[in-house]
């Protein structure tokens, strides 16, 4: 990695770049020739440890966008659902609108709610890196930096690959809730929608994020995190979620299994996103069910949404793997 001072020379904007979305944020490529610059660090260190730091130090960023541009789908939604009339009634009414609403709301909070719990995970190492920077930590200390550091690793690409396509969702359910005008430039749900789309590109496609998440698949480290989950008390109204819940991990840890077994490095690449997803599923119906324990006001609907959502999309996943065998895949190949 090297530091350059711009005003040195010998660097060029190529041009900005013509984009679908994100125009509040132009874009360039920048062209170095002869452009003098310093060692930033140690050699060799650049890449695999500098700059995949400040990756996953963004990818969160991207994560927070996200979950951002989820809200702005679902409050541009909502008041559109609420406004118009058809057939003699606000559309908010009609079963299939507001089945769109609450699954947005849904992942919203779920998305969200992973997003905090990748977050407080980094809060926690970092506050521990600059400790340890001070003083030496205590043996403990230690297990816990280490313990967290390794959380915060396995979430971030499920913070920023769930929640980017969560964002794409919901934008595309808010111009489908808007009809027609949806597809006007006079409102504001074809700017979320094209804002939305960089957001599962960019620090890493989702497919990139699946690369990064498999191995804590295939280590066992998100079935031990959701293990750990089920042992966190719950309210009574919740313990039924937490009961179904636990068999959808269950799925997922079969599902897991099934594909480890095969010692198959391409079947374990072509059902990595299914199994990410599976994972990513149980932790935020887990969270969800958390946060709802304590404030159920805010987050009993979405926990109950999301759990019939996440549930069925667990059984698609592990129904999909079940009958996935290695001839199977000759039929993807193009
Ligand atoms: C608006 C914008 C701003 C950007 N800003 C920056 C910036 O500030 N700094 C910077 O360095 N970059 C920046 N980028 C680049 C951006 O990070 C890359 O475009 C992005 O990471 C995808 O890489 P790529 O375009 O080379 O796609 P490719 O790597 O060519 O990917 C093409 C397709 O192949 C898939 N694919 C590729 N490799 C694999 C694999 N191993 N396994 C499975 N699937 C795979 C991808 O998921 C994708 O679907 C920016 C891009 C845009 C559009």
């Amino acid at each position: 990695m090297f530091i350059y001072d711009k005003r040195q020379g010998g660097v060029n904007v190529r041009r900005i770049e013509n984009k679908l979305g994100i125009h509040g944020s132009p874009t360039c490529e920048l062209v170095y020739k002869n452009a003098r610059a310093e060692l930033c660090g140690e050699r060799k260190l650049g890449l695999i440890k500098y700059v995949m730091a400040l990756m996953n130090g963004a990818r969160l960023g991207i994560a927070a966008q996200s979950v951002g541009l989820s809200q702005a789908a679902y409050n541009e939604g909502l008041a559109y659902a609420k406004d118009r009339k058809q057939f003699g009634k606000a559309i908010i009414e009609f079963p299939a609108v507001y089945d769109m609403l609450s699954i947005m709301k849904a992942k919203l909070d779920a998305g969200r709610a992973l997003l905090y719990q990748t977050a407080r995970y980094v809060d926690i190492y970092k506050a521990l890196d600059d400790i340890a920077r001070e003083r030496k930590l205590t043996p403990e200390e230690r297990q816990e930096q280490k313990k967290y550091a390794k959380l915060a690793d396995s979430f971030t690409p499920l913070a920023k690959g769930m929640n980017s396509e969560y964002a794409n969702q919901n934008a595309y359910d808010c111009i489908q809730i808007h009809g027609g005008s949806g597809f006007m430039m006079d409102y504001a749900c074809q700017r979320i929608y094209r804002d939305a789309r960089i957001t599962s590109i960019y620090e890493g496609t989702t497919q990139l994020q699946t690369v990064a998440a498999i191995r804590y698949v295939t280590n066992g480290s998100y079935i031990a995190t959701i293990r750990d989950y089920e042992a966190v008390p719950c309210s009574p109204e919740m313990e039924p979620l937490l009961s179904r819940l636990k068999k959808m991990a269950d799925k997922f840890e079969e599902s897991t299994n099934a594909v480890k077994e095969t010692q198959d490095q391409e079947i374990l690449d072509f059902t990595a996103r299914r199994l990410m997803e599976m994972a990513a599923d149980c932790i935020m119906a887990h969270l969800l069910i958390q946060d709802a324990s304590k404030a159920p006001e805010l987050f009993a609907k979405s926990a109950h949404v999301y759990l019939n959502y996440a549930e069925a999309e667990v059984e698609k996943h592990a129904g999909f793997i079940k009958g996935l065998d290695k001839e199977d895949l000759a039929f993807y190949k193009r």
